[in-house]
């Protein structure tokens, strides 16, 4: 079988026209990009800031990607033969790697050259939260903590309105995300409503699942997001274990809670290619339909946005698990594309 990325199948028309336009953005930045960092990167981001009137954020994120794609040998040649990586996806490398030394890069360019090899046919590209996760395993759960530490900020942003600006572990900032908009669900309110709610006690009991690994005594979200060790003490309290099912069929049309946890887990967000709608705004979807047969069971399970359930549902696009979680899909005309899983259970963010 033939392994390769579906955006780099160069027998599509299209796929030729992206790479051009891929090779050509990267180009554009690759000139501007200072060899030193430090100093000559703040100003030559500035300059081109001023020139093409973006942001200078907007500029450094893009040459800073490419300042580190350069110390990654082997990822580098990888790029120069698919064009598989975009900018999102550089950038997400570029700003997990910002802090690495140099003598720590040769493992990440091995990991990643890996990462970021095609496995499947019409496989899709490791998602820039992907390759996010992946890298932050590899990292000190515990890292310096930011200064400053734990802030709450607000500021006029109106009049008569204001802006609240949190900064706390990601994966405290991420449960926090959660409980806000199940709260604004349930109740048909405002987020802002829902946190006012929440601050003034008048809420009812909200479930959020968080995530250990049995082999490990790390806890995260879904997506694998991590908790600080004082989160960890505040999760400790409020937590009740319970065991995943991942191998059971469900009797009925409905996945129960702990079938719904483990899908959750493995999957983090929409399934269809390139849609990362968090689990939360998802249906969880009979891949092969109850109606015809399809079992409620996790291998025939998939997390889809209420937007690309219903294409499943209109039949203008059609799909197939492996039963392994890899979900390929394809169009009326024949194109193919397999996803992968994303989620804390799921293998492809363990280190290949
Ligand atoms: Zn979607």
């Amino acid at each position: 079988m033939l392994a390769y990325y579906r955006r780099c199948d160069m027998r599509d028309p299209a796929c030729r026209r992206q790479r051009k336009l891929l090779k050509d953005e990267f180009n554009f930045w690759a000139e501007y990009v200072p060899s030193e960092p430090g100093y000559a990167f703040e100003c030559a981001a500035l300059d081109l800031a001023f020139s093409l009137q973006h942001s200078k954020d907007y500029v450094l994120s893009r040459l800073w990607a490419i300042y580190i794609l350069r110390q990654l040998p082997q990822l580098s040649a990888l790029q120069a033969s698919l064009w598989h990586l975009d900018f999102p996806r550089l950038m997400a490398i570029g700003h997990a790697l910002s802090a690495v030394p140099e003598t720590e890069m040769p493992r990440f360019d091995d990991l990643l050259a890996r990462f970021l090899h095609p496995k499947k046919q019409d496989e899709s590209v490791p998602s820039a939260r992907q390759i996010r996760r992946l890298l932050r395993q590899q990292f000190d759960p515990e890292p310096e903590p930011p200064q400053p530490l734990e802030s709450l900020y607000s500021y006029p942003v109106a009049p008569g309105w204001a802006c609240l600006e949190m900064v706390s572990s990601e994966g405290a900032i991420e449960t926090i995300r959660e409980a806000i908009n199940t709260l604004a669900q349930q109740q048909d309110c405002t987020k802002a409503q829902a946190l006012l709610k929440m601050a003034l006690g008048e809420t009812p009991k909200i479930t959020i699942n968080v995530y250990r690994n049995e082999r490990s005594t790390e806890i995260t979200t879904a997506g694998g997001e991590r908790f600080n060790s004082q989160d960890l003490e505040v999760l400790a309290d409020r937590a009740h274990e319970r065991q995943l099912a991942t191998d059971v069929e469900a009797r009925g049309y409905r996945f129960p809670p702990s079938m719904r946890a483990a899908i959750i887990a493995r999957d983090a967000h929409c399934r269809f290619p390139d849609c990362e709608i968090s689990a939360q705004w998802c249906d969880i979807d009979h891949v092969i339909p109850y109606a015809l047969g399809g079992p409620t069971s996790m291998s025939n399970a998939q997390l889809l946005c209420r937007h690309h359930h219903n294409l499943k549902t209109e039949r203008k696009v059609f799909c197939r698990s492996d039963g392994e979680g890899n979900i390929t899909w394809w169009t009326s005309s024949g194109k193919r594309i397999t996803t992968t899983p994303a989620g804390v259970l799921s293998d492809a963010t363990e280190p290949p």
